[in-house]
């Protein structure tokens, strides 16, 4: 996929032609210095943008070619995402923020927020769930925009630096819940840091420079976490592609 983005007076190259596939249950590291592309990279893979040239496709549907109504719903469904600047809504509680995949997904009110103050507990805020964001740390929003994003069970995690404002007690937590639901259910986690102890507990990791991926590595195997594998998929073509076109 190429990115370009194109402003009054200068043109941003911003990915300039990534081609990656990623595994089902694959716990893929996005790395490289500030401006390399990789807020872009996820963006796109989330289909929250379209590339300006190339395909994506994800669990075997193209998702460059879905109508708007379809891909909000695939979204929803299958897709979570961790932002950089979490986007969690200031007037509702952590609880309400938490569940809120579920509700908008129709899943009923006390059912929804039963699922969010469960997740929440699991990130360790059990005794927040009634505050809103404005009276809860860096941190602690953070987890909450994690929180949400695992809620309604997502096939694929897409986390803009998601552990960049815990310590290493918490974030170790993070990590933990994400092998987790690796294991027990073949999540598959594109996750964007800058952390090299949270890197090495990938399964490879993709370093950008310049709008380009520099290199491609797996962090040696006795560093890694002892994560069982995840079943490998009965489905053909699953897992994230992106693939540039050929241009015409
Ligand atoms: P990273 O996340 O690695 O810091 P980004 O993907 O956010 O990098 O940005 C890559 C490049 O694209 C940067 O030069 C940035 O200024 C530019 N860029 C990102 N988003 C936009 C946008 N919406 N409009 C214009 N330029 C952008
Ligand atoms: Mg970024």
């Amino acid at each position: 996929m190429r990115k370009t983005y194109d402003l009054a007076r200068v043109r941003v190259d911003a990915l300039r032609g990534v081609d990656l596939t990623v595994e089902q249950g694959e716990f893929v590291a996005i790395t490289g210095p500030s401006g390399s592309g990789k807020s872009t990279l996820l963006h796109l893979t989330g289909a929250l943008d379209l590339p300006t040239s190339g395909t994506l496709n994800v669990l075997g549907e193209m998702l460059s070619l879905m109508p708007d109504d379809a891909l909000a719903a695939f979204r929803r469904r299958k897709l979570g995402f961790v932002f950089q600047f979490f986007n969690l809504l200031p007037t509702l509680s952590a609880a309400e923020n938490a569940a809120l995949p579920l509700l908008l997904d129709g899943t009923p009110r006390g059912e929804a927020l039963d699922r969010g103050r469960e997740i929440l507990t699991r990130v360790g805020l059990a005794d927040r769930l009634h505050h809103r964001p404005e009276e809860l740390s860096g941190g602690q929003q953070q987890r909450v925009a994690l929180a949400r994003a695992l809620v309604a069970n997502p096939r694929i995690l897409l986390a803009d630096e998601p552990t960049g404002n815990l310590d290493s007690e918490a974030g170790a937590r993070i990590l933990d819940l994400l092998d987790e639901a690796r294991a027990q259910r073949g999540l598959t986690v594109l996750l964007v840091t800058h952390d090299h102890e949270v890197a090495r507990r990938a399964d490879r990791i993709v370093r950008l420079r310049d709008g380009l991926i520099e290199s491609i590595e797996r962090p040696v195997e006795s560093e890694r976490a002892l994560v069982p594998p995840p079943q490998p998929s009965p489905l053909r073509g699953e897992g994230v592609s992106l693939r540039e076109d050929e241009v015409p």
